[in-house]
């Protein structure tokens, strides 16, 4: 755990994620006091997060701040009002009343969020989607998911499950998803859907980075970038079409690969819009951090507190991908 000293109160901000547990203590300036992570345990998830809330709490009081609230994010389907995760996947969870437990264990207010969703505030206030009402933010990683934000309020739908665009089919009888279905868009669009599609086709056990980094060099790298990159911007289009986003926000590691994906993704987005402009296409600002910054906004917002957020300043070598 790293400290740093200052002069405000503070929340617990918890990122809740398939492989680890990312948490921190954010100060009412948008600083990041202390951070601590966990690996995200195959049982008994909820013990080791509390843990984790349990060493940010004490880090605070040892330091002389007040934690005023926390907040967890978590993928998967989650209602927001009721606190209950109805399923994630890769927390084995179904029906996990997480606010109940959580508030049953802590003596400070308490909410629980959707990981992308609250990643799509975290642009909207301090990223790459500031002032703009419209805008559908995906973040690309081992998979990809949407925060989509229509007339400035966050799209959860009936189930809390608004934003599963990896799982829009786009390839009819394609290969198969882990979710079971085939076809979808992040079998081909994805750090673990291009790394696979590469190894099938040139063998080895390269990641995506590694295959982006071979892009001019490598024929069989090229080609399966190229097909990414039609197949993002196929599911750019349906967004498009759909939504009517002033703007995309691309975000997660594989964003990372910069213009590399922005340039052929606007341009294939470009061909498939015949009759209509394209949104403006931007990478995120605040990266892999936006799902943390975002349970930030969360926790004070609980407590009434959100606009705290008006005067942060987030610099972008402080919050990488
Ligand atoms: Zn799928």
């Amino acid at each position: 755990m790293t400290v740093v000293n200052t002069l405000a109160d503070v929340v617990v901000a918890v990122d809740l994620g398939g492989t680890a547990i990312k948490g921190s203590l954010v100060s009412e300036t948008g600083e990041t006091v202390a951070t601590s992570t966990r690996s995200t345990p195959a049982t008994d998830i909820i013990d080791t997060l509390m843990e984790l809330i349990a060493e940010l709490i004490a880090a605070a009081t040892a330091h002389g701040r007040t934690v005023i609230a926390a907040a967890v994010v978590t993928p998967g389907m989650v209602d927001e009002s009721s606190g209950v995760v109805v399923y994630a996947s890769n927390l084995n969870w179904k029906n996990v009343p997480l606010l109940a437990e959580l508030q049953s264990r802590l003596s400070i207010p308490v909410t629980v969020g959707h990981d992308v969703r609250a990643a799509g505030l975290a642009e909207s206030r301090l990223g790459a989607a500031q002032d703009v009402d419209d805008f559908t933010l995906i973040p690309i990683g081992t998979g990809m998911a949407a925060a989509i934000v229509s007339a400035s309020g966050a799209v959860r739908g009936a189930l809390g499950a608004a934003g599963e665009i990896g799982h829009i089919p786009i390839v009819q009888g394609g290969e198969l998803c882990t979710c079971g279905q085939r076809g979808c868009l992040e079998v081909y669009v994805s750090g673990a859907g291009v790394a696979r599609r590469y190894a099938a086709r040139a063998g080895g056990n390269l990641s995506s980075r590694e295959i982006v980094a071979r892009l001019g060099s490598d024929a069989d790298a090229d080609s399966v970038w190229d097909e990414a990159a039609r197949a993002l911007a196929q599911g750019l289009a349906t967004v498009t079409l759909l939504l009517d986003p002033a703007v995309i926000v691309l975000g997660g590691g594989f964003s990372q690969a910069g213009a590399a994906l922005l340039h052929p993704v606007t341009r294939y987005l470009d061909e498939l819009l015949v009759w209509r402009d394209a949104p403006d296409v931007v990478l995120s600002r605040l990266g892999g951090d936006a799902g943390r910054v975002g349970a930030a906004l969360l926790a004070f917002a609980c407590v009434d507190r959100l606009e705290v957020a008006d005067t942060w300043v987030l610099d972008a070598e402080r919050v990488p991908l």
